[in-house]
């Protein structure tokens, strides 16, 4: 496996070129681009990683994938339902434009900014710092890492440049879909995505979906199997922004990609892997790494399709 992963490190790396970094979070910018690893968790292989595999970077959207596992889990899926659709939006992941009319819950999903942040609203805590840490042991606990925490300077810089965030979440309260303080909310969206993970903290979180929701490491079931069913089903069509479609074809896995440069894919039943390479296309998707997964899909045959 590192054999196979390092020869499909050696054919991406060219594409780290066609990207860059994100800069709209000025702490971002300062990661280097150059940086590209891979990691895989499956079964009878156990964990292999390879290049900048160990390379610690913030989750940005993948932490969309925690909230709404907290929020499945807290809320149930009728919870859930009422608050956020499940429909594709394909419009870029902070786009204030989901329809003509007036903004409705089934207008956004979990994976864009507007759906991820109406969703911590549904995190059980008296307070927000009570909701974000619930969320965070969450994390802590499919990532079978304990040591999980927030990069305090990523937090920071996009709490103080966040203002398209600040907008929407003002969009949701306007059309009634949250009610809560935006502050108070924003706050813990903002936290959720500066939570520091490495490829390997993504592939086992993956492979805790793959397995719905069984660690396969303890035989635990760590949350709902349904959950997982429709965490997957929504990261297929959602999780890569508005790059989903193509992914769907190219890759064929459920997947959810950041800002940070992260990507996590979930091989249904086979394998969890995670990847980091910072330059990013135009729709704020690693480059490197989708065409990393795209050449893992084909020699492996991942696609689920
Ligand atoms: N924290 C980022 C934001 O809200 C996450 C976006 C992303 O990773 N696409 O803008």
């Amino acid at each position: 496996m590192e054999k196979l992963l390092q020869n499909i490190i050696n054919e991406c790396y060219p594409y780290i070129k066609n990207g860059e970094v994100a800069t709209y979070i000025p702490e971002l910018a300062k990661a280097d681009k150059n940086e590209f690893g891979i990691c895989t968790a499956s079964h009878g292989e156990g964990i292999n990683g390879v290049g900048d595999y160990k390379k610690s970077f913030t989750m940005q959207s993948i932490a969309k994938t925690v909230i709404l596992l907290r929020a499945l889990e807290d809320k149930g899926e009728e919870g859930v339902r009422r608050l956020v659709g499940v429909e594709a939006t394909g419009k870029p992941f902070d786009a204030f434009n989901y329809s003509d009319q007036a903004l409705k819950s089934e207008h956004i999903n979990p994976m864009i900014n507007a759906g991820a942040i109406a969703l911590c609203t549904l995190i059980d805590g008296k307070t927000y710092q009570e909701k974000f840490q619930r969320l965070l042991d969450l994390t802590r606990k499919i990532a079978g890492n304990p040591s999980l925490d927030i990069d305090e300077d990523v937090y920071l810089s996009e709490k103080a440049t966040g203002n398209k965030n600040r907008a929407l979440t003002y969009m949701l309260k306007a059309y009634g879909i949250i009610n809560e303080d935006a502050e108070e909310v924003l706050d813990c969206y903002f936290r959720a995505c500066s939570i520091k993970v490495t490829s390997v903290d993504l592939a086992k979180i993956a492979f805790v979906l793959a397995n719905r929701g069984m660690d396969t490491l303890s035989g635990k079931q760590i949350f709902d199997k349904n959950h997982a069913k429709y965490i997957n089903a929504v990261l297929m069509t959602c999780g890569m922004y508005d790059g989903s479609g193509e992914f769907a074809v190219t890759v064929g896995v459920p997947a959810k990609s950041g800002v940070g440069g992260g990507i996590m894919a979930v091989v249904p039943g086979r394998m969890g892997i995670g990847i980091y390479s910072p330059a990013l296309d135009s729709k704020g998707n690693s480059c490197a790494g989708i065409k990393a997964l795209e050449l893992l899909s084909k020699e492996l045959e991942l696609s689920i399709f």
